[in-house]
């Protein structure tokens, strides 16, 4: 086995590769941009080696610096993950020139495969369904448009050289032709360089399914069964799961024949995917697919057949690449049990998935699942790169057991910082039709209005975020019995664009009311357990994990986080202690300023002192008029959240001149 190997790559797969690598002693070099200097995978890998700036063209697609780090580090080979360099046949030639191996097929493979219109001319020739269009070699506007007349509408025009869901127009009818087929050519040349299109009919009810395959250098290729990617926004996969649902015996032997030939016919070795398009409109037929494309890599979402076949494919791409035969035959790989992948995003759904990049103030995962990511808590998502967060991939017996647990794993990750899609995740892995099976492409699509739709966060949502952010104690003599006034206490909490006011009232021994406008509901058993608010509401149990962020509070009590903001401690101190005959520390602290001494009157909203916490200064008011009964600090004390800190009493009147 090679000792070391260079990885170019970044982020979770990157990630994924060493570990496999560890387990069986290769040891790992990674390469890193500006952006990556404190990434994961540098932190994982035995050795890293910077080359160049952020941007992936000044760094991760940087053929020749990336070649000469592996060289310079005396790896034996260059694993190129998935994306940037991994289809590009230059490089596995480079790499093979330079004295090292690929950990991929050959130059010659991915060329191939590199072009859908090629790709089509040579599975039809191997005699593989493929979809039913044109993609010849003339381009000319009007040429195409009766190409696409006689495919019959609906059409897709595709940018031959695309990728990722880029270069794809749906036509619905011939009026529309000339202007979709002008911008997925733009789009062709912007993103690949290269305007050329071929035109495929539009399959109605189409669900993505495609077979794993690999290959060694001895002439073996075997398949991993196949992998439903129906569920995609934007052309791009969000969960896929293995195998497909309903998938007849028949169709799979069908299907997975035909992409083994397609391998076989381009001398195939390493990983690949078949893409296969599939009339999902009825019962799943050995008439009803056709290729779309190979993928001649490792796919993103290889972990679920990895747990459905029980095998580490990075491990199989080591192997191979090295000169060894597949470790197994056909007849010993099975399918065991179902699996599914879900991917987290920092992008909002609510806006059309736009990406947001931003700092991960807190990102903390469930245990029921396999977890591939490339960064951790405190670590940016960077606008250079994929904005993924992390893979999730349940596995269980069956596809309920295995959604099931996906559900309550997308209910416990705790993701903050910046827009995720973990609700609609969680939407999506409870939509009527995905739990049936009943899968394609359009699922998301049709539903987004639902699924993309974030609910308003709970009656738990807002008693963690008032109490956690304004540091109130349950077991305060506020929230209990009051010398002047019954005691509730005001808060104001911003949420979105909105302030909402917030009182909370003491019912009795641990019972509280939480009202906000008309709504009133009753919370007890309060337990605040680590970083999870559990509360009885309404009879149920309800939990809520948060994180405190300077003056935000993530709180999560389904899948969706809330974000809040207090105001700042000022107004901590003059709305929630307003009855109250304390002054509280609403955070944990530093005296730096004290203004008043016992015995001194002060009216509502004089400044007591100044708190300073997380290197921001509170300016800490009287909460009513009173006189200074007590002070418990002094200057320079830190203090704890939840201390009181002065306590007032009542001004006495001075006698009536007239009554006396
Ligand atoms: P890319 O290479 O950009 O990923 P693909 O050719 O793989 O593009 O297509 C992306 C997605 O578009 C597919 O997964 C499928 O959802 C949809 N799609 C592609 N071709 C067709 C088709 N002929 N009919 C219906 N949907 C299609």
């Amino acid at each position: 086995m090679f000792s070391k190997i260079l990885i170019a790559n970044r982020g979770e797969i990157a990630c994924r590769i060493i570990k496999t690598a560890k387990r069986m002693g290769v040891k790992t070099v990674a390469v890193y941009s500006d952006a990556d200097a404190k990434a994961l995978h540098v932190k994982m890998a035995d050795e890293a080696i910077h080359i160049g700036a952020s941007p992936a063209s000044q760094s991760y697609l940087k053929v020749d610096t990336i070649i000469a780090a592996a060289k310079q580090s005396g790896a034996q080979a260059i694993h190129p993950g998935y994306g940037f360099l991994s289809e590009n046949p230059e490089f596995a030639e480079k790499i093979a020139a330079a004295g090292m191996v690929f950990i991929g097929p050959s130059a010659d493979s991915i060329r191939k495969m590199g072009l859908k219109d090629e790709a089509k001319r040579l599975m039809e020739a191997a005699n593989v369904p493929v979809v039913p269009g044109y993609h010849g070699a003339e381009q000319d506007v009007d040429f195409l448009a009766s190409e696409a007349k006689k495919i019959g509408y609906p059409i897709l025009i595709k940018a031959r050289a695309g990728g990722g869901g880029k270069g794809i127009r749906l036509v619905e009818k011939s009026e529309n032709f000339a202007e979709a087929l002008g911008s997925a050519q733009s789009e062709g040349k912007a993103s690949f360089g290269d305007s050329h299109v071929i035109i495929e009919k539009y399959i109605l009810s189409p669900r993505h399914i495609e077979v794993q395959i690999f290959g060694d250098t001895h002439g073996n290729v075997v398949h991993l069964f196949e992998r439903d990617c129906s569920m995609q926004r934007r052309h791009q996969k969000v969960i896929e799961e293995a195998p497909a649902p309903d998938m007849p015996e028949n169709v799979r032997k069908a299907m997975t024949q035909a992409a083994v030939k397609a391998a076989k016919k381009i001398n195939y070795h390493g990983a690949g995917t078949i893409e296969f398009i599939v009339d999902g409109a009825g019962k799943l037929r050995v008439d009803g697919f056709w290729f779309m494309e190979m993928n001649t890599r490792l796919q993103v979402e290889h972990p679920v057949t990895e747990a459905i076949t029980g095998q580490d494919l990075v491990e199989w791409q080591l192997r191979v690449a090295y000169g060894e035969k597949l470790p197994l035959e056909q007849k010993e790989i099975k399918i065991e049990g179902h699996a599914f992948e879900a991917r987290i995003y920092a992008e909002d759904p609510s806006e059309d998935f736009k990406p947001a990049p931003g700092k991960l103030v807190g990102l903390k995962f469930a245990g029921n699942a396999r977890i591939d990511t490339g960064v951790e808590s405190g670590d940016e998502i960077s606008p250079y790169y994929d904005p993924m967060i992390a893979k999730i991939t349940t596995h269980g017996a069956t596809r309920e057991n295995a959604l099931n647990k996906m559900k309550e794993n997308l209910d416990q990750t705790f993701c903050a910082g910046t827009s995720n899609n973990i609700g609609f995740l969680r939407r999506l892995a409870n939509h009527k039709d995905f739990v049936r099976g009943k899968v394609d492409t359009g699922l998301i699509g049709r539903n987004i209005d639902c699924l993309g739709n974030f609910p308003a966060p709970t009656v738990c949502d807002f008693f963690t975020a008032t109490i956690i952010g304004h540091a109130v104690d349950l077991k305060s003599p506020l929230l209990g019995w009051s010398l002047w006034q019954k005691p509730e206490l005001k808060f104001e909490l911003e949420y979105l664009t909105e302030l909402i006011f917030i009182n909370i009232e003491a019912m009795g021994e641990g019972v509280f009311n939480l009202i906000i406008g008309e709504e009133v509901a009753t919370l007890s058993n309060i337990q605040i357990d680590g970083c999870i608010l559990h509360a009885t509401i309404k009879g149920e149990t309800h939990s809520a994990h948060y994180l405190r962020d300077g003056r935000s509070i993530y709180v999560k009590s389904n899948a969706d986080l809330y974000e809040f903001n207090i105001r700042d401690a000022l107004d901590v101190s003059s709305n929630s202690a307003n009855s109250s005959n304390q002054l509280i520390a609403p955070m944990t602290g530093t005296i730096t300023k004290l203004n008043v001494r016992v015995g001194d009157k002060v009216s509502i909203d004089d400044p007591l002192l100044t708190l300073e916490a997380m290197k921001l200064e509170n300016i800490l008011k009287a909460p009513r008029e009173g006189v200074i009964a007590e002070i418990n600090c002094v200057q320079s004390d830190a203090v704890s959240e939840g201390a009181i800190l002065i306590t007032f009493e009542e001004i006495q009147q001075a006698p009536n001149k007239e009554e006396s």
